[in-house]
């Protein structure tokens, strides 16, 4: 027995099958006591049909046993009356309906049960998917573009775009016909109807976005639409999502299944790792200079040491009433040779250093900013920044080390976004063209804090800093990179708000500065 009948049984209790039984008993009065000449026992047929509702295959078969016993009970009871033939005839007539009822009652009850149990398939993969699915009804909303269209709209992306008061209506005209248990899950919601009655709570400005972006799919008779969005939780807390949609046909009802997968925890360790990488960018520079600058220092410091303890011990035979020139001399003379020892160090870590030269390859600018945006693509967006490229198609290339000239662009970027931190309106510009000499002129803007006339005096020096956590190398660095490659960096005011540095690099080579 399938679960459909079950259910049947359950809605109607007894009450069905009482009637059923009522119904029967008068078609059985009225055919056999009934002095009228109509083929009463045809109205079995209804009874047949009602027992569909309650009782199972063979349950049919016994309530038309019934009906057929009844019947013939009638017609014997009513052979004695004048017209045989006619009565005869009713009884036969009677007696195919049921016959009749019985077979479609029982095919119908076979394709109910075929459907029940493709329902049930369906509600346990809706259920056990482990991803979230929202089924909707956008039949409304095809009206209101079906009015649109009529109204002579036919780019409903422009219309869309440009018109946040329809995309909310269209919002509001979609119907959830169901959700799964991932989604009160997703949410964090207690259950169903805190997430059917409170729908615009979870939206944050991303998932209207990504609404529209479903709603022109729908318009443009796309049969799908995927992207990334973002919901918040009844707590408030942002959850990253995929989206899938797909609007099957579903006769006349314009259905969408849209299925979120919550993706929030890869984002932060894909976000953590790219910022792990920016860092160490942003850092390496200073560590290399750190780590040769304290060599030096070890080096150095010995000869320096024998050269301050010889030159005060000549003072001292010099002092004397009778000084000791032979003596002072001989302090004179290894004064000299810890000074060439000291030299030699010298000579000793910038051959070290030149060995160590950077690469010098021709390197594609554009090349380099692109890479650098999708490095840094995960920052600009957590800071809320509107990013604009203007890249110039024909640059030429230049010689240089492609890794140095991604840190000079990492440690401009990080400086523009941390100096929009605090002020609305941000913008990034990062822009590439060819300056007058035919060099490469990068620069990159923004609309942050902007430069005050000590910062403009001091910014490229080693360890001026504004900020608390700030090393004050960042530009230092971008100043040697560029300088290094036989280029020039500056810094400007923007006629707006915020700041632009600028750097050129020469594209024949020239001897580093
Ligand atoms: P750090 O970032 O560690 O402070 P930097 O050498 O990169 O070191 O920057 C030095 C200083 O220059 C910063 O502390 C800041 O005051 C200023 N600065 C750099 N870039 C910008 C910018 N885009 N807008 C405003 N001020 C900036």
């Amino acid at each position: 027995m399938n679960a459909d009948i079950r259910d049947g049984r359950h809605r109607h209790g007894r009450v069905l099958p009482l009637l059923t039984i009522a119904l029967a008993l008068a078609i059985f009065l009225f055919d056999t006591f009934s002095p009228m000449k109509i083929a009463v026992a045809v109205l079995y047929a209804i009874v047949i049909f009602m027992a569909v509702g309650f009782v199972d295959r063979r349950g049919i078969v016994t309530v038309a046993l019934a009906c057929v016993a009844l019947t013939i009970v009638g017609f014997a009871a009513g052979a004695e009356r004048p017209g045989f033939e006619a009565h005869l005839l009713r009884g036969l007539v009677s007696l195919s309906a049921i016959a009749i009822a019985t077979l479609l009652a029982i095919r119908n009850q076979a394709a109910a049960a075929v459907l029940g149990e493709s329902e049930r398939r369906w509600r346990t993969i809706f259920q056990s998917v482990g991803v979230s699915i929202w089924e909707e009804d956008f039949s409304r909303v095809r009206r209101a573009f079906d009015d649109l269209a009529r109204q002579g709209v036919s780019d409903f992306r422009r219309h869309l775009e440009d018109d946040p008061h329809f995309v909310e209506r269209c919002i509001s005209l979609v119907e959830i016909v169901d959700i799964n248990d991932a989604v009160i899950r997703l949410l964090g919601a207690s259950d169903k109807a805190e997430v059917l009655t409170q729908r615009r709570r979870f939206f944050l400005p991303e998932t209207v976005v990504a609404y529209r972006e479903l709603l022109i799919a729908l318009a443009e008779g796309r049969p799908s639409y995927a992207g990334e969005s973002a919901l918040q939780t009844i707590a408030g807390e942002r959850r990253s999502i995929l989206i899938t949609a797909t609007f099957p046909a579903d006769g006349t009802r314009i259905s969408g299944l849209i299925s979120a997968v919550d993706i929030t925890e890869r984002n932060r360790v894909e976000r953590a790792l790219a910022q792990a990488r920016a860092e160490l960018a942003h850092v390496s520079r200073f560590i290399t200079l750190g780590e040769l600058a304290a060599s030096i220092a070890h080096e150095v410091k010995q000869p320096l040491a024998a050269i301050v303890t010889n030159g005060q011990a000549c003072l001292r035979w010099l002092d004397r009433p009778v000084p000791d020139l032979a003596e002072a001399r001989a302090c004179a003379e290894r004064i000299v040779g810890e000074g060439g020892r000291a030299d030699h160090v010298i000579q000793r870590l910038r051959g070290l250093a030149r060995k160590a030269d950077p690469e010098r390859l021709a390197v594609d600018v554009n090349a380099v900013v692109d890479e650098v945006v999708e490095l840094m693509q995960r920052d600009i967006a957590d800071h809320q920044v509107a990013l604009r490229l203007d890249l110039s198609p024909d640059l030429p290339p230049v010689p240089a080390d492609r890794v140095q000239l991604q840190q000079v662009l990492i440690n401009l970027v990080i400086n523009a976004l941390q100096a929009m931190a605090a002020v609305s309106g941000r913008e990034l510009t990062v822009e590439t063209r060819e300056d007058q000499a035919g060099d490469v002129l990068v620069s990159v803007g923004d609309s942050g804090v902007g430069l005050d006339e000590e910062a403009m005096a001091h910014l490229f020096a080693p360890f001026y800093t504004t900020k608390s956590d700030g090393m004050g190398m960042g530009l230092s660095i971008c100043r040697s990179i560029i300088e290094s490659h036989g280029g020039r960096i500056w810094a400007t005011r923007n006629a707006g708000a915020g700041a632009a540095f600028h750097f050129v690099l020469p594209v024949t080579r020239r001897r580093a500065a």
